[in-house]
């Protein structure tokens, strides 16, 4: 195995670790090791990094900023691909910029701004990498960063390079068709109005002092744990249910916003797992609803049973 990394370490310009602790890497601080962690510099390297990983048999995970994901405490076998430097190219022309995955979604909101460019101002303040945010469809108050994107540039695992349109994307809340297909997202390109410099900074100036308010953002998390159900939110159904406070070892479901749970210091992925279980069977029984996951569970969670709606 190690030779066998040495051989992909010399063949890219990107970063190669082995038994990479994935705490370093997300935004819950939580999780074990990766097999192997690439990050690699550029499209060729993404695609020699996919062929290596095909010739070991190993399977693949991408990430971003790892935001909205929970690393199980025992890692992830084989080859996690992290798009983040490399993949950083940013061109605007007009209102629209062609943006790469690795590129941070507030970094983008920033260079908009300085043009004159805005129509993304419900982003401020969320976390993640621009490839990231469009598998996620993130967004808030009903507002959504599909609503911005044309197309985007992907790649399959064999390597081979297409655009999906928007509509092929077959975006909803919290979706799009890319959490089903074993696809990465290299690049895509946003469409943005124009608006003056300091009406954007006024409206992000806003949303942040909301978030401040509203969000444990000094707790490392991982953003809303749940989906919202179709009439209400998720965090007002948790609170109604007492779970405010709850905790499992160090996670804890925030006093603050009862659809984050934070890292109190030592959290495992067990303990975060766990306490969504409680918070899911509390939920189910008093309000006969099955809260579904937002946030994206990678590695091995055996031995618990999460509700799922049928
Ligand atoms: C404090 C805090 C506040 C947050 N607020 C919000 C909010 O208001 N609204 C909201 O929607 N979210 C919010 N989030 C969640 C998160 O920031 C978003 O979902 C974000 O868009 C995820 O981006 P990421 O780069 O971190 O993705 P990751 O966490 O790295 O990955 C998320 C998923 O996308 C996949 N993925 C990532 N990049 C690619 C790629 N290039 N190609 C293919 N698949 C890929 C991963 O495999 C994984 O399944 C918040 C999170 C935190 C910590």
């Amino acid at each position: 195995m190690r030779k066998s990394v040495e051989v992909l370490k010399e063949s890219i310009k990107g970063e190669v670790l082995l038994n990479e602790p994935l705490f370093k890497h997300c935004s819950f601080k939580i999780g074990g090791p990766a097999e192997v962690l690439v990050k690699p510099y550029d499209v060729y390297d993404l695609q020699t990094a996919l062929s290596w990983a095909k010739r070991n048999k190993m399977p693949v995970f991408v990430m971003g900023n790892g935001t909205n994901v929970i690393f199980s405490d025992s890692g992830v076998a084989g080859v996690v691909i992290k798009l983040s430097e490399g993949f950083s190219y940013l061109e605007f022309s007009g209102t629209e910029a062609l943006v790469q995955a690795g590129f941070p979604i507030q970094g983008l909101l920033e260079e908009a701004m300085k043009r004159g460019l805005g129509g993304m101002e419900f982003a401020w303040g969320i976390p993640g990498a621009v490839g990231g945010s469009i598998v996620m469809n993130a967004g808030s108050n009903s507002h959504f960063v599909s609503t911005r994107v044309n197309y985007i540039d992907v790649m399959d695992l064999n390597g081979k390079v297409f655009q999906m349109k928007h509509d092929e994307l077959k975006f909803d809340y919290r979706y799009s068709i890319l959490q089903d297909e074993e696809l990465i997202l290299f690049d895509a390109l946003f469409n943005f109005e124009r608006r003056p410099p300091e009406e954007i900074g006024r409206e992000r100036d806003l949303n942040l002092r909301m978030r401040r308010q509203k969000q444990p953002i000094s707790y490392p998390c991982a953003g809303s744990v749940f989906k919202n159900p179709p009439t209400t939110y998720a965090g007002r159904v948790i609170e109604e249910t007492g779970c405010k406070g709850l905790k499992v070892g160090d996670a804890q479901i925030s006093e603050l916003h009862a659809n984050f749970i934070v890292n109190l210091g030592n959290a495992t992925a067990f303990d975060v797992v766990s306490l969504i279980r409680k918070v899911q069977n509390r939920v189910y029984k008093q309000k006969d609803l099955i809260l579904d996951l937002e946030v994206k569970l990678v590695g091995n969670f055996e031995g618990i049973e999460l509700l799922k709606k049928k």
